[in-house]
């Protein structure tokens, strides 16, 4: 099956930051074939489907590289309250969360991403082989983590058990060509040293399985390490061993100068937060120095819990703006590098690089239409600035996966919206009764 794409608008996010305002892709089975500027493919084989994509925009789809798909089921659930993890999170998650929630959860959740133009997300949460199915089934990429922590998570009640959660998730995906399995330390606080350790030693074992963690995310982590442990949280993880070659670590927040040297030096990947930590009130990421310091940094979206969208377009305009009022200029983390880190580089926080993340030929065809139709996206100067500032989710129009469309005409073809929509609003019902519940007592 070959597929040509033409009449587009090309951002390839290659090493070149190759783009055309007249260009075509093909695809041929579930791989890019090639790409190229011009108003038709000159040569090359007759494609099977001819699409004229009308002047829109072909890039690569969008990485998402730290989430909890599940966790939409919580979405703006004590907004505003300050203890609401412990007030409300963690006892309904205690008491509600089952397989069942996390698949009806992570269904919303998929199909969020997908029309918001996500072909490639790393998740971290409870029951996770229930992620890594709806993955499976809507098509998507995928590093699903299992996470483990010691504050009476849903699915393990000791971290033997946790451990053999792990152990299962790897073995349900091994060999899978788009998901990737993975654990998941919850972060320094909820496991402690000899926990990291074992998950570095676990790590070590199964280099397939990646390690996914919250780390220098917040002033009461920092503090706890230092009650404790009389270090900072970087330190106590590399103490661990647990700063591995492609561990992806969510938020670095709390970094000093030396500490993001080490992370550095050990090859850490990051997942950049940035709605999610304002959200929260925490502060701003350095995001610049850690990349000026050769960290990739991918953007994030977080749970919905913590986030609430779960698309990488909300994303892009607060990491830039972020990064601009902490350095005090407007150069900071311009757009094309936003771009970079919502497509490539992303890619690579999730040691994908080589498979998605760029238009060129070879890779996995991951790749989204965006319209450049309405009157925010005219005129474009700077296509990089239109996508970064202008554009929204909604202006994603189609989607392919591994060289299937999953999106098309704004409409997802491989999970029921409706019926996504409806599961979460039902759990969302019973949630409120509990909430009332805690507040009365
Ligand atoms: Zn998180």
């Amino acid at each position: 099956m070959r597929t040509c794409l033409h009449n587009a608008r090309i951002l390839t996010m290659n090493p070149a930051f190759d783009e055309f305002v007249t260009g075509w892709v093909t695809i041929e089975d579930n791989r890019i074939a090639a790409v190229g500027e011009g108003p038709i493919t000159p040569d090359g084989p007759p494609a099977d489907e001819t699409i004229d994509v009308n002047g829109d925009l072909i890039l690569p789809g969008m990485i998402n590289t730290h989430g909890h798909m599940a966790m939409t089921v919580f979405r703006g659930l004590g907004e505003d309250v300050d203890d609401r993890l412990f007030r409300y999170i963690l006892p309904l998650e205690r008491g509600a969360i089952t397989p069942e929630v996390v698949r009806i959860g992570a269904r919303l959740a998929a199909v969020e991403m997908m029309l918001g133009g996500v072909t490639t997300t790393a998740d971290m949460y409870y029951f996770e082989q229930q992620v890594g199915r709806v993955l499976d089934k809507a098509g998507m990429r995928g590093v699903v983590g299992q996470t483990l922590a010691d504050y009476e998570p849903p699915d393990h009640g000791s971290f033997d058990q946790g451990f053999a959660l792990v152990d299962d998730l790897r073995d349900e995906f091994s060999g899978h060509d788009r998901i990737t399995a993975s654990i998941a330390p919850h972060a320094p606080y909820s496991t402690g040293p000899q926990i990291m350790a074992r998950v570095a030693e676990y790590a070590h074992d199964n280099p397939h399985v990646r390690v996914q963690m919250h780390l220098a995310e917040m002033k009461s982590e920092l503090e706890w390490c230092a009650t404790h442990h009389n270090c900072r949280p970087v330190e106590l993880v590399d103490r661990a061993g647990l700063l591995r070659p492609g561990a992806i670590m969510a938020h670095c927040l709390e970094l000093e100068p030396g500490e993001i040297a080490t992370l550095s030096e050990r090859g850490i990947t990051v997942a950049h937060n940035a709605r999610s930590n304002a959200k929260a009130g925490r502060g701003i990421a350095p995001v610049e120095a850690m990349r000026n310091a050769g960290l990739a940094v991918g953007l994030a979206t977080d749970g919905a819990m913590s986030g609430n969208t779960l698309d990488i377009f909300a994303q892009m305009a607060p990491a830039s703006m972020f990064a601009k009022l902490l350095g005090g200029s407007r150069k900071c983390l311009p757009a094309r590098q936003i771009v970079k880190m919502a497509t490539i580089e992303g890619a690579k926080v999730l040691g994908l690089d080589g498979v998605t993340g760029s238009l060129e030929a070879g890779k996995c065809a991951d790749l989204i239409r965006v319209s450049l139709q309405s009157p925010r996206m005219t005129p474009i100067y700077d296509i990089y600035a239109a996508l970064v500032f202008s554009a929204i989710a909604s202006d994603v129009r189609d989607v392919m996966i591994d060289g299937k469309w999953v999106v098309r005409n704004g409409a997802v073809l491989t999970i029921e919206q409706a019926k996504a929509r409806r599961d979460v609003a039902q759990i969302a019902q019973q949630f409120s009764q509990k909430t009332r519940q805690i507040d009365a007592d």
